[in-house]
C-alpha cells in the first residue's frame, strides 16, 4: 500500500524523535511492501524562524493533501516572547482547526516492564491498564459563549455548555469504531443525572449502541469514572467524553501509566486523514543530546498505521518491537531503573527497528 505521510519535526527534541518513528515505519514498509513517501511540513518554532509565522498556509496545505500527519513537538524558550497570535503552539491550534480534527484519543497503558513509575498500588496495577480515552475537541463549554459581568454589584461569569446531536453523535462513532478495533468495550462518560448537555449525550449514544452490537456499552458518571480510573483501571477498555470531562480524564490516566515520553497520541475528523504525535511537549532541556524517550513518537506511528491506514498487523509488530527493547532491559534516562541498560534516543529507535524483524 502506498501512503503519503506529512512530517512535523517541529522544534526541541521533535527532529530527534520523528526520525526515529520514520526508521521504524521504513522497517515496517520494507517488512510488509509498502511505501510511505514522507512530506516535511515547517510548523512552531521553526517555520516562525523560517516563514514569520507558525504554520503558513502553503504547509497546512501539505497536511490536507496527505494520508496524515505525523508530529514530533513544536516550541521552545527561544520563542516565548512572540505575540500570542504567532507563537509555535498557535500552529498547533491552527492545524487541529484546518484539519477539523474533533477526536482526541489518547491511549492509557502501562508497560508491566514501568510498573514500579505507575504511582497506583500492585495490587491494582498487576491487573494491567491498557484503556484509551477519546474525548470530543471542538465543542462544549471551552467552545461556547464566556462573558462576565456585573450583576447586583458584584462580578458574575458564565460559560455556555453546548453540544448538538450531530457533535454528539460523530465523537459517539469515533468511540465505537475505536472500541471495534479493540477488545470492544466502551465506557460513555457524563453527567446525566444534573447536565441537560449530557441527557442528549446519553439518548444519542444509545441509539448508536443499537448499531454496534458487538459492542459491550455502559454509561457511567464522570465523578464516579474519576474514581473507578484509579481504583480499577483494568475495568476499561474505550472511554468516549465530551471535552471538559476528556480535558480532565485523560490526564488523570497518563498520569497512572508512569511516564510521559511513553504516551502517543491521534486526532482524527471526517476524513481517515488524523493527526499522530506524542503527548509531551519540546523538552528544551534535553534537546540536541541523543537523551530523548523516542517511543511516544514511535508508538504514535503505530496508531497512524492502526486508526488511519487499517494496518492493524503492521502496528502490532511495532508495539511487540517495542516491548522487546523494553524486555531486553533498554531503557532511556526518563525511565533508567536499576539493572536496566541506559540508551540513547538513536539507540531506541534502532534496537526497535532490529525487533521489527
Ligand atoms: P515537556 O513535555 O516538553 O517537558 C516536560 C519534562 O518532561 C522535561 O523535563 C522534559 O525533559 C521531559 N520530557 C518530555 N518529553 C520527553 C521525552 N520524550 N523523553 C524524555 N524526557 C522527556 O513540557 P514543557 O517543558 O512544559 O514544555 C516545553 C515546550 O514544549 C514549551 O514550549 C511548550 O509550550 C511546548 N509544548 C508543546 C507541545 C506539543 O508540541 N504538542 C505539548 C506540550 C508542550
Amino acid at each position: 500500500m502506498k501512503k503519503n505521510i506529512a512530517v512535523i519535526r517541529g522544534d526541541g527534541i521533535g527532529p530527534e524523535i520523528v526520525n526515529e518513528a520514520l526508521k521504524v515505519l521504513d522497517a515496517v514498509a520494507e517488512k510488509y511492501g509498502h511505501e510511505f513517501i514522507y512530506t516535511d511540513v515547517d510548523m512552531g518554532g521553526c517555520a516562525i524562524d523560517k516563514w514569520g509565522e507558525p504554520l503558513p498556509k502553503e504547509m497546512l496545505d501539505k497536511c490536507l493533501a496527505s494520508d496524515s500527519v505525523l508530529l514530533g513537538a513544536v516550541g521552545g524558550p527561544k520563542w516565548d516572547g512572540v505575540p500570542g497570535d504567532k507563537r509555535p503552539e498557535k500552529g498547533l491550534l491552527s492545524l487541529r482547526g484546518g484539519m477539523k480534527l474533533y477526536s482526541n484519543n489518547r491511549p492509557a497503558k502501562l508497560w508491566k516492564q514501568l510498573a514500579d513509575a505507575s504511582p497506583l498500588k500492585p495490587s491494582i496495577v498487576d491487573n494491567g491498564i491498557d484503556f484509551i480515552v477519546v474525548r470530543e475537541l471542538i465543542g462544549g463549554v471551552y467552545f461556547g459563549s464566556h462573558t462576565t459581568e456585573e450583576k447586583n454589584g458584584e462580578a458574575v461569569a458564565t460559560d455556555i455548555m453546548e453540544y448538538s446531536e450531530h457533535e454528539i453523535e460523530r465523537i459517539g462513532r469515533i468511540g465505537f469504531e475505536t472500541a471495534m478495533k479493540r477488545r470492544k468495550k466502551l465506557t460513555s462518560i457524563d453527567k446525566a443525572n444534573v447536565l441537560d448537555t449530557s441527557r442528549l449525550w446519553r439518548k444519542v449514544m444509545h441509539r448508536l449502541s443499537e448499531e454496534y452490537p458487538e459492542v459491550e456499552y455502559s454509561d457511567m458518571l464522570v465523578d464516579n469514572a474519576a474514581m473507578q480510573i484509579v481504583k480499577d483501571p483494568s475495568q476499561f477498555d474505550v472511554i468516549v467524553t465530551e471535552n471538559l470531562f476528556g480535558d480532565i480524564l485523560s490526564d488523570e490516566a497518563s498520569m497512572i501509566t508512569g511516564s510521559i515520553g511513553m504516551i502517543p497520541s491521534s486526532s482524527l475528523g471526517e476524513t481517515s486523514c488524523g493527526l499522530y504525535e506524542p503527548i509531551h511537549g519540546s523538552a528544551p532541556d534535553i534537546a540536541g543530546q541523543n537523551l530523548a524517550n523516542p517511543i511516544g513518537t514511535i508508538l504514535s506511528a503505530a496508531m497512524m498505521l492502526r486508526y488511519s491506514f487499517d494496518m492493524a498487523k503492521e502496528a502490532d509488530d511495532i508495539e511487540a518491537a517495542v516491548t522487546k527493547a523494553l524486555d531486553a532491559g533498554l531503557r532511556t534516562g526518563d525511565i533508567m531503573q536499576d539493572g536496566c541498560t541506559k540508551v540513547g534516543c538513536k539507540e531506541m529507535g534502532d534496537a526497535v527497528v532490529g525487533y521489527i524483524g
